[in-house]
């Protein structure tokens, strides 16, 4: 067993934050060889409990904040290097860099190169999980998979569908897709910490029998993931319409082929009306706000206030490459900035611990893991991060003189990238 004594933070079940100044972390890994959290709380009230037990590592970490892993609910791994390309908006984007960028991905060992870049940075930036898509090659889900897996880490992912209205290099068959992907799913999905997602780019790149394919596929395989793109911008919004006319929505569309149910997840979910809010609390399908992505490519903004009324399930979500940043701390800020748009006509803005509930329980309990990782409380997996909240001058400064936690994660949500990130520490299963 691990002791650690730091400031720590947590969440309760309802999402509140909790916090010591002066805290105790303890971690033992259980039957599996997973590492869990086995209490957390003061330090006062948990160390003579734990500090003169046989076989307890002590470890001091003062002035530093243990905090949960993030967890990224929407991210392309192939698009590692697709970040900060210039466009004039995301159907050019996806055609002049993103598509013939992605046609490498057919050679393996690209793609193993990709993903160990991608897994680093994902952990430089104190990510521990994320929901992710590869390419439509099933050699860019190998890749993924077999580098989270190295690292220990519980890693979503799932091979892009995407049959129609694609380039060649990336447009896959129909029926081999199909066939593609649940291969992938028998040889990855709950292999260690490893899950796979049923991966449809978004409706206008897969026919009505790809999807139907796919819904049959989420039917059969109750436990894996289901991700895509809805109602990101108008244009594509007025595509979908005439691609299909006999679905009510954008949205519906995912419904009407069986791509709506728990664990599935919808990147941007901007451009949708009350229907389409009810049926995503209905059917317990999430949300990933991804809101640099949403300004680097002027998509238009996620509204919280009508997701809160429909009791929609949702967290955050860097999308790179379209978004601009693997930090949560700079996807967070941005989540304040554009939360603004639908929350100051109210004279509401997003609170500090909620947003970065967003980035951790939240997300975590939108991909149907709450209690499992996103969170530091006993019997969680120990997937952590150590911060630093003095990591430079200015952050030192603002956040020695923060007077209560709301200051103190606000200083570092506006001011903060991956330099705040000391270690990332992740429950590998030995
Ligand atoms: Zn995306």
């Amino acid at each position: 067993m691990k002791i650690y004594r730091s400031a720590l933070l947590r969440f309760a079940d309802d999402g509140q934050a909790v916090y010591d100044s002066d805290g105790l972390l303890a971690v033992a890994p259980d039957a599996q060889g997973v590492q869990r959290v086995v209490a957390a709380g003061s330090w006062q009230a948990l160390a003579p409990q734990y500090i003169d037990r046989e076989g307890v590592q002590r470890i001091d970490l003062p002035g530093r904040l243990l905090a949960p892993g993030f967890v990224d609910l929407h991210i392309h791994y192939p698009q590692t290097d697709v970040i900060g390309a210039p466009a004039s908006g995301l159907l050019p984007w996806l055609e002049n860099y993103t598509f013939p960028h992605e046609s490498r991905f057919a050679d393996r060992a690209y793609a193993d190169g990709v993903a160990d870049f991608f897994m680093d940075e994902l952990l430089r930036n104190g990510v521990t999980t994320a929901l992710a898509f590869a390419t439509s090659h099933p050699t860019s889900v190998d890749a993924i998979m077999t580098a989270a897996r190295q690292r220990g880490m519980r890693m979503i992912a799932g091979k892009v569908l995407q049959d129609r209205n694609s380039p060649d290099g990336v447009r896959d068959d129909t029926e081999q897709g199909l066939i593609d992907t649940e291969t992938l799913i028998q040889r990855w999905h709950g292999v260690d910490r490893l899950g796979y997602a049923i991966t449809p780019r978004f409706a206008p790149t897969s026919t009505d029998a790809q999807l139907r394919g796919a819904g049959e596929l989420a039917a059969r395989y109750g436990d894996v993931w289901i991700q895509s793109h809805v109602a990101e911008n108008l244009d594509e919004v007025a595509w979908v319409k005439q691609l299909f006319p006999e679905s009510r929505s954008y949205l519906a569309v995912y419904d009407d082929f069986g791509l709506m149910r728990e664990r599935a997840v919808y990147a941007h979910s901007i451009w949708l009306d009350e229907t389409d809010r009810k049926l995503m609390h209905d059917t317990r399908s999430a949300a990933a706000i991804s809101p640099t992505s949403n300004q680097f490519l002027a998509s238009g903004y996620f509204d919280y206030i009508k997701a809160d009324e429909a009791g929609m399930l949702y967290g955050l979500a860097s999308d790179v490459g379209g978004g601009m940043s693997f930090s949560p701390f700079r996807t967070m800020q941005a989540a304040y900035v554009v939360g603004r748009e639908s929350l100051a006509k109210q004279g509401l803005s997003l609170a500090p611990g909620h947003l970065w509930w967003q980035h951790t329980a939240g997300a975590a309990r939108a991909l149907g893991l709450q209690g499992v990782i996103g969170n530091l409380q006993p019997g969680c997996e120990a997937d952590f991060v150590v911060i630093n909240p003095g990591c430079t001058p200015l952050l030192a400064r603002k956040t020695g003189e923060a007077r209560n936690l709301d200051e103190l994660l606000f200083a570092m949500i506006i001011l903060g990238d991956d330099r705040l990130i000391e270690q990332t520490i992740v429950s590998q299963a030995k």
